[in-house]
């Protein structure tokens, strides 16, 4: 077994510190067994925790980190930003070039805004849906996640296009009847939500990639389908790129399936792991932002110039030729690989996987659309496949529900090492 006594300590310290000793709910490890580790350093596609171990981290920091940890252009841009300072509270060069670089490489949006956090992003982009539709509702589908903004912190409630119920003490039930919560892959919901509230929706949000509750792949033909009901409809469509956007494709999952939505928010890879969120949209629309309209958003961090500065180099690194398609055609061998294996021994399990994300499903089934089709039960042998992989070198985001990373880093030789591993495991859980 690895030691985690230093972890170990630091957690019980951290308890006494934070609530349930962490700064962010799933770090607790309450999905798996043991002490979270603390990661004392990261390099490449590698981790070491407090005790020295060393991991293959496929966590990423939840998705970030697209070119791995510490990555020279990323760090150097830091560092010699850095020596000029670290905010101002007024306008960069450093802004103008990252909002530059995205927009002329991104046909969806005309202008963008940066803020500090995904959460943020959406949370901002949701006002100014309703700024400038001047409709209060929004639909939502159950399974995605938005970020911890009250009015997204609602879940189903019965039947199928309901109000929602919040998932959150503390959001007032007057907030989450402003949301409306329907299955994902589901058309009729859509079609009788939009008929039941018709011209009070503002805007329709959805992770164009499911990816935060198992990886929920949606058919193009579906997001094709919600994209005529909002244009028939005048209402927006939100496509909340933090997880896809600059990870399947430059220009986020918009490009990927082709499919232009209203406004779309960003966050993860754009900040080249510095806290960076954005929104974008036509001028249009953008337009309605203060001071130019009368939508009402600001921060005092953002668009802090070391976090552009980490965004400008990551990005940068991702425009390179073929970058995309290397980081799709190595996550592919390498789940190719776990899943040959898997299914020649006939066990219930496959990995799914898209561009370079992939998720673990304890399941047969061909195709998981919907956050019900995931089977809770299964959990159990997430749990512990999860301690085996631990014991082999293998790091993953905590809990069967969410999505693994490969990185840049993770050069075609490493992940073949660790997709041996994975089958290893696999056969003890299924011994
Ligand atoms: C991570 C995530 C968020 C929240 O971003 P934070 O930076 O954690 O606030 C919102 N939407 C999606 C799709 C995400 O993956």
């Amino acid at each position: 077994m690895i030691s985690r006594k230093n972890s170990e300590q630091l957690f019980e310290k951290a308890k006494t510190l934070f609530p349930g000793g962490v700064n962010s709910p799933v770090r607790a490890f309450k999905s798996v067994d043991g002490a979270p580790l603390f990661i004392a350093k990261g390099d490449g596609c590698h981790i070491w925790d407090e005790d020295g171990n060393k991991f293959v981290d496929f966590c990423c920091s939840w998705g970030p980190l697209i070119l791995g940890h510490n990555h020279p252009a990323v760090r150097e841009a830091i560092v010699s930003t850095v020596a000029n300072g670290t905010s101002f509270g007024a306008p960069t060069k450093l802004e103008n070039e990252l909002g530059a670089l995205i927009l002329a490489n991104n046909p969806f949006i005309d202008k963008i805004r940066f803020v500090s956090s995904g959460t943020e992003a959406v949370m901002s982009a949701i006002r100014l849906a309703r700024g400038y539709t001047k409709r209060d509702k929004i639909i939502k589908f159950d399974g995605c996640y938005h970020g911890h903004a009250d009015s997204l912190l609602v879940k189903a409630g019965s039947g199928l296009a309901t109000f929602g119920t919040s998932s959150s003490a503390g959001v007032p039930e007057a907030f989450s009847k402003e949301t409306i919560v329907v299955p994902l892959n589901d058309e009729q919901a859509i079609l009788e939500a939009v008929k039941k509230y018709k011209d009070q929706i503002a805007c329709m949000i959805i992770e164009p990639i499911p990816a935060n509750n198992g990886l929920l792949l949606q058919k193009k033909e579906y997001l094709q389908f919600l994209r005529n009901v909002c244009t028939e409809n005048g209402i927006l469509l939100f496509f909340d790129e933090v997880i896809s956007g600059f990870r399947v494709a430059f220009a986020g999952a918009a490009a990927y399936y082709g499919i232009k939505p209203d406004i779309i928010t960003y966050g993860k890879i754009i900040g080249g792991g510095m806290p960076v969120g954005a929104y974008g949209a036509s001028h249009q629309i953008m337009d309605c932002i203060s001071p130019v309209g009368n939508v009402y958003q600001a921060g005092t961090l953002s668009g802090n110039p070391v976090a552009m500065a980490a965004g400008i180099a990551q990005l940068n690194e991702c425009l390179k030729p073929d970058f995309y398609k290397d980081q799709e055609n190595r996550t592919k061998l390498f789940v190719d690989k776990i899943n040959t294996h898997a299914k020649a021994r006939n066990y219930t399990f496959e990995i799914f996987t898209i561009g370079s994300i992939f998720w673990l499903a304890f399941s047969k089934k061909e195709a998981i659309r919907k956050a019900d089709e995931i089977d809770g039960a299964t959990m159990n042998d997430f749990k512990k496949l999860y301690a085996l992989l631990l014991e082999k070198g293998i790091y993953l985001g905590p809990s069967g529900y969410e999505v693994g990373f490969v990185s840049a880093a993770h050069t075609a030789e490493i992940l073949n090492t660790c997709a041996d591993k994975f089958c290893a495991a696999l056969d003890e859980v299924f011994a």
